[in-house]
């Protein structure tokens, strides 16, 4: 972590040459003639708790990827703002669920746009539970246009399982990463802690309907490679606060343990 400076200063306005849409086409050019990676943030707009940003999922991997493009060089994209959701997600107030079908279709247009551009190589980088679907949009971009390049989906917390599990499974934190909690909010408060307002967190203790299932069922990103994965499953974790606490928005755990340099 040393080498890296935190917080970094968000880059989404300004003219560095960090974002494609904030260059100019010659701009553009000049940066294929040497560079044709483009990470493409994708977020969600999402209940995170009366403490955290609706678009944190977005803010985090744009962060990510602003700071990876000051190192090496590469370009990128503007932000995906609004995601596909999970059922449970359904009703949550402050959470935008875009149907899987159109977020697949608008996910593969970007790449494709992408690539004409000039584009060879596309990380997708995932912030939010979408795990399921943007695979199927890269297959679909492949098999649609069967043209040369590289696509990858990465969702961050899956580059890095060991650094967002709890103390008992080796990690650095005190409870184990679901959503919107002490896990999201502490990276949340290493890269933009100016959009975090920590005196509104709030403590809650998420419930199951199966006893023991958290030891066959992961709750978020799968990072602790239980046999059923978050999204496979429906009805069996407890669900999002938001669901119980209309209004307030959802979070789980205990997000007022979120802390910087963690
Ligand atoms: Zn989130």
């Amino acid at each position: 972590m040393a080498k890296w400076n935190f917080p970094p200063k968000g880059q989404m306005d300004g003219s560095s040459g960090i974002y494609l849409q904030n260059m100019t086409w010659k701009q553009v050019e000049e940066r294929l003639e040497r560079d044709d990676v483009i990470i493409v943030p994708v977020g969600s707009t999402e209940a995170h708790g009366p403490h955290a940003p609706l678009g944190e999922d977005t803010f985090l991997v744009a962060r990510m990827a602003e700071m990876v493009a000051e190192r090496v060089g590469c370009t990128v994209a503007q932000p995906i703002w609004y995601g596909s959701h999970p059922y449970h997600h359904i009703g949550m107030p402050g959470t935008v669920v875009v149907d899987d079908d159109v977020f697949k279709d608008y996910v593969r247009s970007v790449m494709a746009g992408l690539w004409n551009a000039g584009f060879r190589k596309q990380i997708i980088l995932n912030g939010h539970g979408q795990e399921y679907v943007i695979p199927s949009a890269i297959h679909q971009f492949a098999k649609r246009f069967q043209v040369p390049g590289v696509f990858v989906n990465l969702n961050w917390y899956h580059a890095i399982p060991d650094r967002v599990k709890d103390r008992e499974h080796g990690g650095p934190f005190e409870t184990p990463f679901i959503h919107a909690d002490e896990v999201e909010t502490s990276f949340s408060l290493a890269l933009f802690p100016e959009l975090l307002e920590m005196k509104e967190a709030v403590d809650t203790k998420p419930y199951g309907f199966l006893e023991k299932q958290g030891e066959h069922v992961d709750k978020a990103g799968n990072v602790y490679q239980r046999p059923i994965a978050w999204y496979g499953h429906v009805g069996l974790p407890g669900a999002d606060g938001g669901l119980r606490l209309p209004g307030r928005g959802s979070r789980q755990g205990d997000p007022s343990q979120g802390r910087k340099g963690f």
